[in-house]
Protein backbone atom coordinates (compact mmCIF):
# COMPACT_ATOMS: atom_id res chain seq x y z
CA UNK A 1 0.00 0.00 0.00
CA UNK A 2 1.11 3.15 -1.01
CA UNK A 3 1.99 6.02 1.56
CA UNK A 4 -0.55 8.20 0.14
CA UNK A 5 -3.06 5.69 0.10
CA UNK A 6 -3.32 5.73 3.56
CA UNK A 7 -5.99 7.65 6.09
CA UNK A 8 -3.06 10.01 7.50
CA UNK A 9 -4.81 9.66 10.89
CA UNK A 10 -4.08 5.86 11.11
CA UNK A 11 -1.05 4.69 13.20
CA UNK A 12 -0.12 2.44 9.89
CA UNK A 13 -0.15 6.13 8.16
CA UNK A 14 2.39 7.25 10.79
CA UNK A 15 4.71 4.52 10.75
CA UNK A 16 5.37 4.27 7.03
CA UNK A 17 6.19 8.09 6.45
CA UNK A 18 8.83 8.21 9.26
CA UNK A 19 10.28 5.37 7.47
CA UNK A 20 12.82 7.69 5.83
CA UNK A 21 13.62 9.73 9.15
CA UNK A 22 14.07 6.55 10.60
CA UNK A 23 16.58 5.64 8.09
CA UNK A 24 18.33 9.04 8.46
CA UNK A 25 18.16 8.80 12.26
CA UNK A 26 20.56 4.89 11.33
CA UNK A 27 22.53 6.33 9.01
CA UNK A 28 23.66 9.30 11.08
CA UNK A 29 23.85 6.92 14.19
CA UNK A 30 26.09 4.41 12.41
CA UNK A 31 28.11 7.68 11.44
CA UNK A 32 28.47 8.89 15.06
CA UNK A 33 29.51 5.31 16.19
CA UNK A 34 32.06 4.79 13.74
CA UNK A 35 33.72 8.53 14.73
CA UNK A 36 33.33 7.25 18.31
CA UNK A 37 34.75 3.89 17.41
CA UNK A 38 37.98 5.34 15.40
CA UNK A 39 38.62 8.25 17.77
CA UNK A 40 39.72 11.04 14.83
CA UNK A 41 41.48 12.67 17.44
CA UNK A 42 43.91 10.37 17.37
CA UNK A 43 46.37 10.95 14.35
CA UNK A 44 46.95 7.64 11.97
CA UNK A 45 43.81 6.44 12.70
CA UNK A 46 40.56 5.53 10.22
CA UNK A 47 39.59 8.60 9.27
CA UNK A 48 42.05 9.88 6.84
CA UNK A 49 42.93 13.65 6.67
CA UNK A 50 40.86 15.67 4.21
CA UNK A 51 42.40 15.49 0.86
CA UNK A 52 42.39 19.48 0.65
CA UNK A 53 44.29 19.60 3.47
CA UNK A 54 46.43 17.07 2.28
CA UNK A 55 46.99 17.62 -1.42
CA UNK A 56 46.95 21.53 -0.73
CA UNK A 57 47.46 22.54 3.08
CA UNK A 58 44.50 24.35 2.88
CA UNK A 59 42.26 23.99 5.66
CA UNK A 60 38.54 23.81 3.88
CA UNK A 61 35.49 24.63 5.61
CA UNK A 62 35.24 20.79 6.44
CA UNK A 63 38.41 20.23 8.29
CA UNK A 64 38.04 19.20 11.62
CA UNK A 65 34.28 17.80 11.20
CA UNK A 66 35.20 14.88 12.16
CA UNK A 67 37.09 15.74 15.54
CA UNK A 68 34.61 17.80 16.06
CA UNK A 69 31.83 15.14 16.16
CA UNK A 70 33.92 13.01 17.99
CA UNK A 71 33.82 16.33 20.77
CA UNK A 72 30.38 16.33 21.05
CA UNK A 73 29.78 12.97 21.22
CA UNK A 74 32.10 13.27 24.56
CA UNK A 75 29.78 15.99 25.36
CA UNK A 76 32.91 18.62 25.07
CA UNK A 77 31.95 21.90 23.39
CA UNK A 78 34.59 23.74 23.65
CA UNK A 79 36.62 21.56 21.87
CA UNK A 80 34.32 20.71 19.47
CA UNK A 81 33.91 24.43 18.62
CA UNK A 82 37.50 24.75 18.70
CA UNK A 83 37.94 22.23 15.66
CA UNK A 84 35.03 23.35 13.36
CA UNK A 85 32.50 26.13 15.09
CA UNK A 86 30.66 26.52 11.61
CA UNK A 87 30.63 22.75 11.28
CA UNK A 88 28.90 22.83 15.02
CA UNK A 89 26.33 25.68 13.68
CA UNK A 90 25.80 23.61 10.84
CA UNK A 91 25.09 20.59 12.88
CA UNK A 92 22.67 22.79 14.62
CA UNK A 93 21.08 23.73 11.49
CA UNK A 94 20.50 20.24 10.23
CA UNK A 95 19.40 18.97 13.18
CA UNK A 96 16.59 21.36 13.28
CA UNK A 97 15.99 20.49 9.56
CA UNK A 98 15.88 16.98 10.38
CA UNK A 99 13.25 17.58 13.33
CA UNK A 100 11.44 19.74 11.23
CA UNK A 101 10.91 17.67 8.69
CA UNK A 102 10.34 14.56 10.64
CA UNK A 103 7.42 16.47 12.72
CA UNK A 104 5.85 17.16 9.71
CA UNK A 105 6.35 13.21 8.10
CA UNK A 106 4.35 12.42 11.68
CA UNK A 107 1.76 14.72 10.54
CA UNK A 108 1.57 14.50 7.27
CA UNK A 109 1.98 17.64 6.00
CA UNK A 110 4.92 19.89 5.00
CA UNK A 111 6.77 22.13 7.23
CA UNK A 112 9.06 24.80 5.57
CA UNK A 113 12.21 25.58 7.62
CA UNK A 114 15.53 27.18 7.21
CA UNK A 115 16.31 25.64 4.26
CA UNK A 116 12.92 26.15 2.01
CA UNK A 117 14.09 30.09 2.38
CA UNK A 118 15.04 31.48 -1.29
CA UNK A 119 18.29 32.83 -0.22
CA UNK A 120 18.87 29.40 1.82
CA UNK A 121 21.63 28.09 -0.03
CA UNK A 122 23.79 31.61 -1.26
CA UNK A 123 23.69 32.09 2.30
CA UNK A 124 25.16 28.60 3.32
CA UNK A 125 27.71 28.78 0.12
CA UNK A 126 29.09 32.55 1.64
CA UNK A 127 29.05 31.14 5.28
CA UNK A 128 31.54 28.42 3.37
CA UNK A 129 33.42 30.66 1.50
CA UNK A 130 34.09 33.74 4.61
CA UNK A 131 34.80 30.39 6.76
CA UNK A 132 37.72 29.02 4.04
CA UNK A 133 38.71 32.54 3.56
CA UNK A 134 39.24 33.16 7.38
CA UNK A 135 40.35 29.65 8.29
CA UNK A 136 43.83 30.17 6.29
CA UNK A 137 44.51 33.81 7.02
CA UNK A 138 48.33 33.45 8.00
CA UNK A 139 48.41 35.32 11.20
CA UNK A 140 47.45 35.64 14.77
CA UNK A 141 44.98 35.32 15.50
CA UNK A 142 43.50 33.27 12.91
CA UNK A 143 45.96 30.89 12.94
CA UNK A 144 44.23 29.21 16.40
CA UNK A 145 41.70 28.12 13.30
CA UNK A 146 43.78 26.16 11.58
CA UNK A 147 43.48 22.53 12.76
ZN1 LIG B 1 39.23 19.80 4.87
Amino acid sequence: MRESQLDPATPQASVLRLGAPAAVAAASTAVCGFVAWTDPTTPGGAIPVCPTKALLGITCPGCGSARMLYALLHIDFSRALRYNAVGVAALALLVEAYLRWTWGRLHGRRIRGWQHLSWAPTAVLTVALIWLGVRNIPFKPFTALHV
